[in-house]
């Protein structure tokens, strides 16, 4: 806890020198992105992409999972509605990670027998769990693991275009989905690009390619 109240008093002597910076945020926060990241205390949304405060506005649970519209009483269908609708957030962002334990327990239901809360929430990733026993029926461990992180995170992008707030931003073409998995044994941000189905690094890239990686967005060309 020492750390913390050290963290404190740093913080609002930062404050003190730059006094203007935070008075203008306090009168309003104008993020550009919604990041939907995992609780994980090794996933900090704002370290891995350097943003300050008033940039980033963050939705993370156990499993960055984004439970289909009208699935969940939680606060998911809230912040996702109050980021597109009220904020008008540009991009949407669902970055899962490495070593995932919340996505390792939901392939091991057995290890949750004592986390009646836990095991409850992770039924939103069902469908995660159903694509890996099926669909890849050969794999364990870290690779199982891994391509349950990979899958994991195109579901909830799925999931998310049932929210009627992204559903309507979405078919207007001003929103656009992300699919990012953090790396934590590198550093790196891999992102899914639908052009060729697959996660790539975004630093291998040149920055004119890395912001080409995105999920297409399926309702705008249905209109075309
Ligand atoms: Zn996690």
């Amino acid at each position: 806890m020492n750390n913390l109240l050290t963290g404190l008093h740093q913080f609002h002597n930062r404050f003190g020198r730059e006094r203007e910076f935070y008075s203008k945020l306090a009168a309003g926060q104008h993020p550009s992105a919604l990041f939907i990241g995992c609780s994980d205390s090794r996933v900090d949304p704002s370290i891995i992409t350097q943003t300050g405060l008033g940039e980033l506005f963050v939705m993370r649970n156990a499993g960055n999972i984004v439970p289909c519209y009208g699935a969940s009483n939680g606060g998911e269908p809230a912040t996702i509605e109050y980021a597109v609708s009220a904020l008008g957030v540009k991009d949407i962002i669902v970055c899962g990670h490495s070593g995932c334990g919340a996505i390792q327990a939901m392939l091991h239901p057995e290890t949750m027998a004592k986390l009646p809360s836990v095991k409850s929430w992770l039924n939103h990733a069902e469908a995660t769990r159903q694509i890996i026993l099926e669909n890849y029926p050969k794999l364990t461990g870290e690779d199982q693991l891994a391509a349950a992180v990979r899958e994991h995170v195109l579901v909830q992008i799925e999931n998310l275009q049932t929210h009627p707030a992204v559903a309507v931003q979405l078919q207007r073409g001003e929103l656009t989905l992300h699919a990012w998995i953090y790396r934590m044994q590198t550093g790196e941000v891999l992102a899914y690009s639908s052009d060729d189905g697959k996660f790539t690094a975004l630093t291998s890239l040149p920055p004119e390619e890395a912001g080409k990686r995105k999920v297409s967005n399926p309702r705008q060309a249905k209109k075309k």
